[in-house]
């Protein structure tokens, strides 16, 4: 679904991707996790164009992100985005936070987009909420908003950037709940994050970058149990 084939990418001096050959199938939950500053975040910021990159091809469903133009808007749509930071609108309402981009991205209809907009509340637990402000909600229930709106936009694939990283320790479950549903119901994932528990459960691959490299691809108990390359061996001895 997603194919990166050669991906080069650098900040100046720093070759912050270099050669990134990573394929995302249909319905698979892949996790990235490596050290800081290890390219993680640029990696998913690239895949939907946030960033540009110089060399290599990155297709969704076949077909490469466009630099500019509505084109882009559209095929950006199909990738949702969920970072550290929630990033709602802080001057819309949460019923809108969700309805803003189906309407202006995906046409649809104003009254459509607000019955699917309450039925993704509804199903991350913030439908009460609505008519709340951004600001009014815990960090929590923004992360599970933030959710609700990417999934209103019906992307093909969602990225997480360590979407638990900013919360307190006893909101991380409520967003590694939905996040879970998300992926039983087929869901493709990308997931940055240093939830080892989330990683076993959750994930069919995971993906270990290093200084801009994917240094080493398995399945969790094998990365978790057997890491092969030095570098991954290393990481896992100083967060496990
Ligand atoms: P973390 O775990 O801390 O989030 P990361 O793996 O997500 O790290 P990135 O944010 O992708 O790492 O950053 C990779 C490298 O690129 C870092 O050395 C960072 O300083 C650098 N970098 C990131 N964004 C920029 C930018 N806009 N301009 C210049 N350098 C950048
Ligand atoms: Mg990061």
């Amino acid at each position: 679904l997603v194919v990166l084939s050669g991906v080069n990418k650098h900040f100046g001096d720093l070759h912050v991707l270099q050669d990134i050959d990573l394929t995302i199938h249909r319905g698979e939950v892949v996790i990235v996790i490596g050290p800081s500053g290890s390219g993680k975040s640029t990696l998913c910021r690239t895949i939907n164009r946030l960033e540009t990159y110089e060399s290599g091809s990155i297709t969704i469903d076949g077909k490469e992100l466009p630099s500019e133009g509505r084109e882009l808007a559209r095929l950006r749509a199909d990738v949702g985005m969920v970072f550290q930071s929630f990033n709602l609108f802080a001057h819309k309402t949460i019923l809108e936070n969700v309805t803003l981009g189906p309407v202006k991205v995906r046409k649809q209809k104003p009254e459509a987009a607000r019955k699917r907009a309450l039925e993704l509340l509804e199903r991350v637990g913030v439908a009460h909420q609505a008519e709340k402000y951004p600001a009014q909600l815990s960090g929590g229930q923004q992360q599970r908003v933030a959710i609700a709106r990417a999934l209103a936009m019906d992307p093909k694939v969602m990225l997480f950037d360590e979407p638990t990283s900013a919360l307190d320790p006893e909101m991380i479950n409520e967003v590694l709940d939905v996040m879970t549903d998300l992926a039983r119901e087929g869901m493709t994932m990308v997931v940055v994050t240093h939830e080892m528990g989330f990683a076993r459960k959750a994930a069919n691959r995971v993906v270990f970058m290093s200084d801009g490299q994917v240094v080493e691809e398995a399945e969790p108990e094998t990365f978790f149990t057997a890491p092969t390359s030095a570098r991954a061996k290393d990481f896992l001895s100083k967060i496990l």
